[in-house]
C-alpha cells in the first residue's frame, strides 16, 4: 500500500478550537435543571474602579441551551466564572433568588497583578409546576 502524503493542518488558533468545543451543543436547561421553567441571571462585570464593563440580561426557557460559564470582559483574557454549581445548588435548596460577587482572581498578563474585575450576578429560578 502506498504511503500517501498526509496533508499538513493548518494549527487551529484560539477561535477555531473555541468553536470546534461549541460544535458539541451544549445542553437545554431542562435536560441540565429538570423542573426549573425559567432561569433568569442579571450579570454584570465592575471594573477595578467599580466601573461597568459589562451588563447582561439573560432569560432561558427549558428548550434554551444555557451557559454557564461567564467570561471575563476585563484584561486577563481568560477569567471565567462557572455559575452552574451555584445554580445547582439553589435548586437543591428550592431558593428562587441569589445574589453573588466574585473577584476575578486571574493574574494579568505581563504584570504581577491580578485582575480583579468583580461579577456581580443575581439569579433567579422559576420553578416549572408540577
Ligand atoms: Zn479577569
Amino acid at each position: 500500500m502506498p504511503f500517501k502524503k498526509r496533508r499538513i493542518k493548518k494549527s487551529p488558533n484560539k477561535n477555531t478550537e473555541r468553536s470546534q468545543r461549541n460544535q458539541e451543543s451544549e445542553p437545554s436547561l431542562s435536560q441540565l435543571f429538570p423542573g426549573v421553567g425559567r432561569l433568569t441571571l442579571d450579570l454584570r462585570y465592575l471594573g477595578r474602579q467599580g466601573e461597568i464593563l459589562e451588563d447582561e440580561h439573560v432569560e432561558y426557557n427549558p428548550q434554551d441551551e444555557v451557559f454557564l460559564l461567564v467570561s471575563c470582559p476585563g484584561g486577563c483574557n481568560d477569567g471565567q466564572t462557572n455559575l452552574e454549581a451555584k445554580i445547582g445548588a439553589m435548586i437543591s435548596q428550592h431558593q428562587t433568588t441569589s445574589e453573588g460577587r466574585a473577584k476575578c482572581a486571574q493574574q494579568l498578563f505581563s504584570s504581577a497583578d491580578i485582575c480583579g474585575c468583580e461579577l456581580v450576578c443575581r439569579i433567579q429560578v422559576d420553578y416549572a409546576p408540577s
